[in-house]
């Protein structure tokens, strides 16, 4: 890692000499896709996380994707979710040409608030997805409760939570179905690659199916037993993802180092809002490192001289249901979710990856001052 170099990345993947040694070793046996080595990667990771069953796919999206599928959403159909997220957790349903409606979030965790999702329940709903957020568990057993009572499926967007806890277990032990994706940022990578862990034996068969193109457990290669899709993880990505998986605590526990040196150097900033503390019930993984500014003002202020000093940044994350075609599909404006909209305003991610160095770190909370 050369980070003595003037530029600071944003973020970073941690591959090495074990995730050569185990891609080279798929590439060699010639079993690319469909093999033995995407069995072994999702029984790892069903150890890892605690559910019963995971099932690989070829990026997190099409993991959201069907469980859509497989919750039974159809057209027409109204799906609460939040706006403070990345776009593949609205854009899951709209596939099925379900309609999107969010719930504002709760200004502290930034994840979905469940008095604002309960109070947006109608005849039409048929769904919530529920994020968590940087990393931070959302409000699971309030959550699925409302699931419960009105009779709606309920999808975990865990994309960002791999390692995170929610009252003292791992999210996707809990179930009953989450999904997480292994993008070059999260905290293990495939390169692109996600997994869907359910805690249903019939759901896992049916994911199984779905994603190899609606093929049965029996019958030939060209016998469709339903509308499938091509998302298949191939053999290689999962061979990387056993190598990543054989360093996750490591990985998490670096990552946590990083976050608290952060802690340390930025809590005596003016105008820093660090991300919100862990408690009993809520354990967070560490996924990126989001600070709340004073002002949309200050962040620019702030961007301005990252820019000038060669430090990544992200006004992360924009609000979905403004983003240029929710606007236009669905006529969304601005004050539909003022907490989620105020914290897009003003939040803003720092460089953060496992790697990331003490000497790096201090010169974006330096910048950061001296900005603000
Ligand atoms: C990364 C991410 C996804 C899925 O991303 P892919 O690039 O499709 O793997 C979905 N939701 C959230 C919140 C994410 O951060």
């Amino acid at each position: 890692m050369k980070q003595e170099t003037r530029g600071i990345p944003l973020s970073s993947p941690y591959v090495g000499e074990r995730e050569e040694e185990l891609v080279l070793e798929v590439l060699r046996s010639g079993r690319l896709s469909l093999g033995p080595t995407i069995d072994r990667f999702e029984e790892l990771f069903a150890a890892a996380t605690g559910a019963p069953y995971a099932a690989a796919v070829s990026s997190g999206t099409a993991g959201l994707h069907l469980l859509c599928v497989s919750a039974g959403i159809e057209a027409g159909d109204e799906v609460i979710t939040t706006p403070y997220s990345f776009a593949a957790s609205a854009n899951c349903f709209i596939y099925e040409g379900a309609v999107p409606v969010f719930a504002d979030v709760d200004p502290q965790t930034l994840n979905l608030d469940p008095a604002a999702v309960e109070a947006l329940v109608t005849e039409r709903t048929k769904a919530i997805v529920a994020v968590d957020i940087f990393g931070y568990p959302c409000e699971l057993d309030e959550l699925r409760a409302i699931a419960q009572r009105h009779g709606l499926a309920f999808v975990q967007d865990s994309c960002e939570g791999l390692g995170a806890e929610y009252k003292g277990a791992p999210v996707g032990s809990h179930g009953p179905s989450a999904v997480f994706a292994f993008y070059p940022n999260k905290q293990i990578t495939t390169g692109e690659g996600g997994i869907v862990t359910t805690h249903s034996e019939e759901e896992w068969r049916l994911l199984r199916s779905l994603r190899n193109q609606g093929r049965g457990d029996e019958g030939g290669w060209l016998e469709h037993v339903r509308l499938g899709f091509n998302y298949r993880l191939d053999d290689v990505r999962a061979a990387l993802g056993i190598a990543q998986l054989e360093k996750l605590d490591e990985i998490l526990c670096l990552r946590r180092e990083v976050a608290a040196r952060y802690g340390e150097l930025l809590r005596d900033i003016d105008g820093v809002e660090l991300p919100f503390p862990d408690d009993a019930d809520h354990v967070r993984s560490w996924f990126v490192y989001v600070v709340k500014l004073p002002s949309r003002q200050a962040r620019e202020r702030v961007i301005a001289h990252f820019e000038r000093e060669g430090i990544g940044f992200n006004r992360y994350l924009p609000s979905i249901h403004l983003q240029p075609y929710m606007r236009k599909r669905y006529g969304f404006r601005e004050g539909l979710c003022p907490v989620s909209e105020d914290a897009s305003s003003r939040t803003l991610a720092l460089p953060f990856f496992t790697a990331l160095e003490r000497d790096a770190q201090e010169r974006v909370a330096e910048a950061l001052a001296t900005a603000l």
